[in-house]
């Protein structure tokens, strides 16, 4: 059984169609693939239509979050919702509410990239983005178009790090808040990459543990942006905390260079999400 529990469509900034994701899901050989899209849940219906037979679905979403350290620093912060009520109106309004803030943000950034003379448009972000939830990839690829840069790599590496002159942060939820709204859907709430570190700074043991604390019931061990040592620690972190230690590649499609069920979740720690009461179940045909 290959289990794989975080990938993105077009409904953000994946480059494959839903249809086409639960096809090469398939393809792949996966059993179980689960589609978070950022901040939305636009993708579930035409994922749900183009199942493949013998290929099992998961129904989720990735919410884009902050914790803010007691100094004033804010870290940003991925949380994995799956199998909620996408019509719970608290956790609705609050995708609404990230969304908007990814467009004014998006702009926010070429703007300042065109301040800057750098050859980019808003428009050309919004037409790659095809109606998706709008992110930095979008803007990536219209660098390469313009040959800014070489590759999506290379412009998360310069001109779109978090560390960038040009960069401006999204308007958050606050972490606690969105696994509260989470389990109030009825969903299961999953700590996405906790020590993705390249992307910026990560939170420390204590606030996982106060995220435990709060309501979370997964975190993410084994992902592509974890070193070896950090998904050792991880495993032993979840088995301390109670936490279900997951797996997952999350796949851009050609956003990104990997690959769907690069990194797999356990079938024991699936039985374990699935023995949690949920709003929706994963669907088979
Ligand atoms: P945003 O959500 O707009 O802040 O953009 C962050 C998104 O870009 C996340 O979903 C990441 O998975 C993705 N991302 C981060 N680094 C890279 C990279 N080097 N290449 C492609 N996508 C990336
Ligand atoms: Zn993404
Ligand atoms: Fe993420
Ligand atoms: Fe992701």
């Amino acid at each position: 059984m290959t289990i794989d529990l975080h990938t993105h469509s077009t409904a953000s900034d994946g480059t494959d169609r839903p249809a086409e994701l639960v096809a090469k899901a398939a393809a792949a050989n996966l059993s179980v693939v689960a589609i978070t899209d950022h901040d939305t849940t636009a993708g579930w219906d035409e994922a749900l239509g183009a199942l493949p037979p013998g290929l099992t679905l998961v129904t989720g979403a990735e919410f884009s979050c902050a914790y803010d350290e007691p100094d004033g620093t804010r870290i940003s912060l991925h949380l994995l919702g799956y199998l909620f009520d996408p019509d719970h109106d608290g956790l609705r309004a609050e995708r609404a509410r990230l969304r908007v803030s990814r467009l004014g943000r998006g702009r926010a950034i070429v703007d300042n990239m065109i301040a800057d003379g750098v050859p980019v448009t808003w428009n050309r972000v919004v037409e790659i983005a095809r109606g998706g939830a709008v992110g930095r990839p979008h803007i990536a690829r219209v660098l390469v178009e313009n040959s800014v840069v070489a590759s999506v790599d290379e412009a998360f590496a310069a001109l779109l790090s978090s560390r960038s002159k040009y960069y401006v942060p999204k308007a958050d939820s606050d972490v606690f808040k969105a696994i509260g709204l989470v389990r109030d859907a009825g969903g299961i709430a999953v700590f996405a990459h906790p020590l993705a570190r390249r992307r910026g700074a990560v939170v420390g043991e204590d606030v996982i543990a106060d995220m435990a604390q709060a309501g979370l019931q997964g975190i993410e061990v084994d992902h592509p942006d974890h070193a070896p040592d950090d998904r050792a620690r991880l495993a032993v972190l979840a088995g301390e905390l109670g936490l279900i230690g997951t797996g997952s590649s999350d796949y851009h499609g050609t956003n990104k260079t990997i690959d769907l069920g690069t990194c797999t979740t356990s079938r024991a720690a699936y039985e374990q999400l699935r023995s949690l009461e949920t709003a929706r179940q994963p669907v088979t045909r």
